[in-house]
């Protein structure tokens, strides 16, 4: 088991926890080095500072920010990030600031199916409202009795093709990776092996150009073990950043207890042929604003 868990979500975004609980809950289970990368927002960093040096881990600031890469939603992972940058901060209040319209035509959406009243319903979820997302329609829709578990909604609604789903404009990846690599940290491309599934999902061809790009941009990093591989996508992934020259990361995306395929630092080891993405920040201080 690692004892590092680079990616994890706290109530900021679309987790269920307070930043500092999610710290305690990691401190508890073992992890030695933990990663908050709240979507699109820094917001939780200061408090879950203050919790790491209460139980002695080490915090490394992050964010995982929404981007629109062809007809596809990926997401690229800073870590070690400086969340006072201007350009990174005036990026990321701008990906914030298209939710709510957004969340407004997914309810309407949702209505025209026979679904009403979900965006009072989820904005309850929404601890931060500018941060209204997926995740909390579908606690809302389980709630409601739409679904029986979050990842089931997913299913019939939300996605594309499906009611509730909205195209959206996100972040490029160039100014993504740019702000990431610009505040002086390191960017990974998360879980890529989700953009593969499903019958929009990417083929190698796509892939390949995604991580061309994305190395060629400045991107470093590929999330290899994340809780929505399975154990032959760590090997395939682990291909992928050799071939493109990029280090692997490693994070549970924790969002809530019961709500996640792994709970917080509950990860299998890298494979012993990755470079460790903590490798770039190991001879180096870590940024410690927020
Ligand atoms: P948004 O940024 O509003 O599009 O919401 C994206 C979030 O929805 C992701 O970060 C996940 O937390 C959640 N999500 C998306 N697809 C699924 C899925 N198939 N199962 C569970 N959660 C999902
Ligand atoms: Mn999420
Ligand atoms: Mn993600
Ligand atoms: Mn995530």
């Amino acid at each position: 088991m690692l004892d590092y868990d680079l990616h994890c979500h706290s109530n900021v975004s679309d987790g269920l926890l307070p930043p500092a609980e999610v710290v305690a809950r990691a401190a508890g289970r073992g992890v030695r080095v933990l990663a908050l990368t709240d979507h699109d927002d820094t917001d939780g960093l200061a408090e879950a500072r203050r919790s790491a040096l209460e139980h002695g881990i080490t915090l490394i600031n992050g964010c995982e920010i929404s981007v629109t890469w062809r007809t596809h939603t990926v997401h690229v992972v800073g870590l070690n990030v400086n969340p006072e940058h201007a350009p990174l901060a005036a990026g990321l209040a701008a990906v914030r600031g298209g939710r709510r319209a957004r969340a407004e035509l997914m309810a309407e959406s949702l209505a025209r199916a026979g679904v009403g009243g979900v965006l009072q319903g989820a904005l309850r979820y929404a601890a931060n409202p500018n941060m209204i997302g997926r995740t909390h329609f579908a606690r809302y829709l389980v709630e409601a009795g739409h679904a029986k578990e979050v990842k089931n909604v997913f299913r019939r609604f939300l996605v594309k093709g499906k009611p509730g789903y909205v195209p959206h404009q996100w972040a490029t990846l160039t100014d993504a990776v740019g702000w990431i690599r610009g505040s002086g940290g390191v960017a990974v491309l998360a879980h890529p092996g989700r953009y593969m599934t499903g019958r929009h999902g990417m083929g190698k061809p796509t892939m390949r150009s995604l991580l061309g790009e994305f190395a060629a941009l400045g991107g470093d990093a590929l999330e290899v073990v994340t809780s929505s591989h399975t154990p032959e996508q760590y090997a395939e992934f682990t291909r992928y950043a050799s071939e493109f020259g990029l280090y692997a990361s490693c994070g549970s995306d924790f969002h809530g207890p019961g709500e996640s395929y792994f709970d917080i630092g509950r990860l299998p080891d890298l494979p012993l042929d990755c470079r460790p993405v903590w490798q770039l920040w190991e001879n180096q201080p870590l940024q410690k604003v927020a």
